[in-house]
């Protein structure tokens, strides 16, 4: 029997306030254990939440950029259950009446093509903290810094049929929550995290298949390979004539295969009911339009006005937008240059390559728009070569000293002298008459040769143009 997959996915990434949601505590990462607390998030008795104006204005904002219906009045409600790293007992979420809902993002991938993903809701909530478990001791920690930061989930419909999609999805929603600059984004430490549920049923039939749910999946890489396996693992199960069990279950990269942890609570033993302790949130249509005024250019119009007034090519348009400090990097370049494809595939290759084998961040560049035009410029006027270009650029890097001065200290002009190269044409010739014969015998692969030799002699300062026509005449 043919199966095919369904998918749904839940994203929680934690925005990016200054302190929680419910009290003033700090939200910095890598405090000492619990520096960062204080009797609300702790879950001491008589306490208060206090709802941070904020974390509302980041959900709001989210939830335009994915295209979802803003509720003018939403709730909080508690979710009890019991876990050490929950002091409360109880976490506070919305359920019932979340702050957004019926979204979607559209994704592209090969081969299927543009598909529409629907977003069910997005909702806040809190975090929970953190156990540490010390085996040479023995005994188990509780960090409570992270309870109470404030969390966005925005769940997915069951839209997703490949692990492609998913990871398409996933990318897709990573870049608009950064550029709208709610998340960091930062997936090592927790910031955008996603479970995913799979399930399958018969081609052709409506009903969903009874599914499983992934947790632990934080790079885009583990979860589509998570649920690729997960796919697997459910054909092997159901050819078996075996149902699939509806469980949560962990991915484990080492290993690359998924494993059972618990099976699934019904959502009624969390006995949901609206917390006491908050009003209902009211959302006006002033605060609404206040928030969209900040949204930026998404990630996807921008990557369309590039390949439309740049003339990129679709793959250069996605990496030159993939944060928007990069896609302003090269803006600012493109503007003060006439050859744009040439400030593109520069920022691509050389800036690019440069910064991720030091690990630098283009924000930290140790070269700015500002030079890197200029360097451009340079080549573009035929002052330099292209092979000058790049000497001058690593010592931009390491000086940052501008790169006209870096030409003249160092004596990379171009050399176009016509008769001064003209001569060195014929010392070339005159040095290697093996080649020479070889070459006019039809070893014309020789040519390189040839240029080689001139680079080689002016430090690859010679007019290319100038030589290859000096060379096809002589030779
Ligand atoms: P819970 O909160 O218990 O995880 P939800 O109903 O909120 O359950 O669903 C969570 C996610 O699971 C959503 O993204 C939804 O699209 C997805 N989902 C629901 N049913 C299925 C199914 N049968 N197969 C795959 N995904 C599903
Ligand atoms: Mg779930
Ligand atoms: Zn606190």
């Amino acid at each position: 029997m043919q199966f095919e997959p369904v998918i749904g996915l839940e994203v929680h990434a934690q925005l990016k306030t200054k302190t929680k949601i419910f009290c003033g505590c700090s939200t910095a990462f890598g405090k000492s254990p619990n520096a960062n607390t204080c009797p609300v998030c702790t879950g001491m008795p008589g306490v208060l939440p206090v709802l941070n104006k904020q974390v509302v204005s980041f959900a709001i904002k989210a939830a335009l950029a994915t295209h979802c219906n803003i509720n003018r009045e939403s709730r909080f409600d508690r979710k009890n259950y019991f876990y050490p790293d929950l002091p409360k007992g109880y976490q506070i979420s919305q359920y019932a009446l979340p702050i957004a809902e019926h979204g979607y993002l559209d994704i592209e991938t090969d081969p299927s093509g543009v598909q529409r993903i629907g977003i069910t809701r997005i909702h806040m909530e809190e975090d929970a903290g953190k156990l540490i478990h010390d085996p040479a001791r023995a005994k188990s920690m509780v960090d409570l810094n992270r309870t109470g930061v404030p969390l966005i989930e925005i769940v997915s419909e069951p839209d997703i049929r490949t692990p492609g999609q998913a990871g398409a999805y996933l990318r897709k929603l990573h870049g608009i929550l950064k550029y709208i600059d709610v998340c960091d984004g930062n997936m090592e430490e927790g910031s955008f995290r996603c479970d995913a549920n799979i399930s399958l049923r018969p081609k052709g039939q409506a009903a969903f298949g009874t599914r499983t749910e992934l947790k632990n999946l934080n790079s885009f890489k583990h979860v589509e390979k998570a649920i690729a396996y997960e796919i697997d693992r459910q054909t092997y199960v159901l050819e078996a004539g075996q149902p699939v069990i509806q469980e949560t279950r962990l991915w484990d990269p080492s290993r690359n295969k998924t494993s059972a942890m618990r099976g699934k609570e019904e959502a009624h033993d969390y006995r949901y009911f609206p917390d006491p302790d908050l009003v209902p949130l009211i959302v006006d249509d002033a605060w609404i339009q206040a928030v969209a005024k900040e949204i930026p250019e998404l990630p996807e119009e921008k990557q369309s006005r590039f390949i439309r007034d740049y003339d990129l090519a679709t793959p250069d348009a996605i990496v030159l937008t993939s944060s928007i400090a990069l896609a302003d990097f090269f803006e600012e370049t493109a503007r003060l240059v006439q050859d744009k494809k040439r400030a593109a595939n520069w920022i691509l290759t050389t800036l690019l390559g440069l910064l991720n084998t030091k690990g630098i961040s283009i924000t930290d560049s140790p070269v700015t728009a500002g030079d890197f035009s200029k360097l451009l410029l340079l080549m573009e006027q035929g002052a330099i070569t292209v092979a000058a270009g790049k000497t001058v650029f690593e010592e931009m890097v390491v000086s940052s000293k501008s790169p006209d001065r870096i030409v003249r200290e160092k004596g990379l002009e171009q050399v176009s002298d016509h008769s001064q190269l003209d001569t060195l044409v014929q010392s070339v010739i005159r040095d290697n008459p093996a080649e020479v014969t070889a070459y006019r015998e039809g070893k014309t692969k020789l040519f390189s040769f040839f240029m080689g030799q001139i680079m080689k002699k002016t430090r690859g300062k010679a007019d290319p143009a100038i030589i290859t026509q000096l060379l096809k005449t002589n030779l």
